[in-house]
């Protein structure tokens, strides 16, 4: 018997924003679409520790962030307020990250999800995009200890389809030879100055669900030929939909699910585990973003099942 998907998800997630693009409430509304399902084990994160984020982070900037310092050109670039709460919601974001790498690293589980974070625009020393800490980056850091403790493979795969690049992630891991960072995203879209993945893929304006299923199938490969990697971390943007006000893709709802059937089926065939994010979802109406991230979550119980 398979056990059933972990799924980190704390309802100290919401974001209060105020009047935002961002819609801070999406982590519960996709956690109210996923608690009838029998087939998830939910797990409460705890924050994450000083010394966590210190594994990705500069110490100055960890600092500031959690003494509610940062200067006004730093709030300017990160694009969203920075307050205790914000501060207290963030770090249990990260935190789930880690408790999905650890569930990984410990449980031999084929799949853990974070029904959060995704922070992909978060640097070693700013933040910025709506992202002050790479939960993404402090994730693998743990699993990578964890797994060098046990004298196992520690090399790991980011597969970041957020309509955005993944600029941070790719700057954090620039030169770590045990980090692969796979990319594909809207070439014509934030951030304006991209930071270099091991692999980038560069869609145009306006692709849809078949075009942009084919250019992943074949980053995969790609990726797969140039790294054997233990473990695969997906960033599930929700913001490739034709619907969102932040993306120039045109995917439906069930081409995004294809995507994710797509990403657990490449990882099974390989036998790696997968750790889920979510990352950005801007969708005109809420209800879609969390829709589209509750079916990433139920792509996962389906491989985590299979
Ligand atoms: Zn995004």
């Amino acid at each position: 018997m398979a056990l059933p998907l972990a799924v980190v998800y704390s309802p100290g997630y919401r974001l209060d924003l105020g009047a935002h693009v961002f819609p801070g409430d999406k982590y519960e509304r996709a956690a109210a679409l996923l608690r009838p399902r029998a087939g998830v084990r939910w797990e409460e994160p705890r924050p994450a520790t000083r010394e966590e984020l210190e594994l990705v982070h500069h110490a100055d900037w960890v600092e500031r962030l959690l003494a509610c310092r940062l200067r006004p050109a730093e709030l300017v670039r990160l694009e969203v307020p920075w307050t205790p709460a914000i501060r207290d919601a963030v770090l249990l974001h990260v935190g789930g990250s880690v408790r999905a790498a650890e569930i990984l690293a410990a449980d031999g589980a084929p799949v853990a999800a974070n029904l959060g974070g995704g922070f992909h625009h978060a640097f070693a020393g700013h933040g910025e995009g709506f992202c002050a800490l790479n939960d993404i980056a402090v994730g693998i850091r743990c699993w990578q200890r964890r797994r060098a403790a046990q004298g196992r493979e520690t090399q790991a795969l980011v597969v970041d389809c957020d309509v955005h690049q993944g600029n941070g992630t790719a700057a954090l891991f620039r030169g770590d030879a045990a980090v692969f960072t796979l990319s594909l995203h809207q070439a014509d879209n934030y951030p304006a100055l991209k930071q270099a993945s091991d692999l980038d893929v560069n869609l145009e304006d306006g692709v849809g669900d078949d075009e942009y299923l084919a250019a992943l199938a074949a980053a995969l490969r790609e990726a797969f030929a140039r790294c054997r990697p233990a473990l695969l971390w997906y960033v599930a943007g929700a913001d490739p939909y034709r619907e969102d006000q932040l993306g120039g893709l045109a995917l439906s709802r069930e081409g995004l699910r294809r995507r994710d059937d797509l990403v657990f089926a490449a990882a099974r065939d390989r036998e790696l585990a997968v750790a889920v994010t979510l990352a950005g979802g801007y969708a005109r109406r809420v209800e879609d973003t969390a829709a589209i991230h509750a079916a990433t979550i139920e792509a996962a119980e389906a491989a985590c099942a299979s």
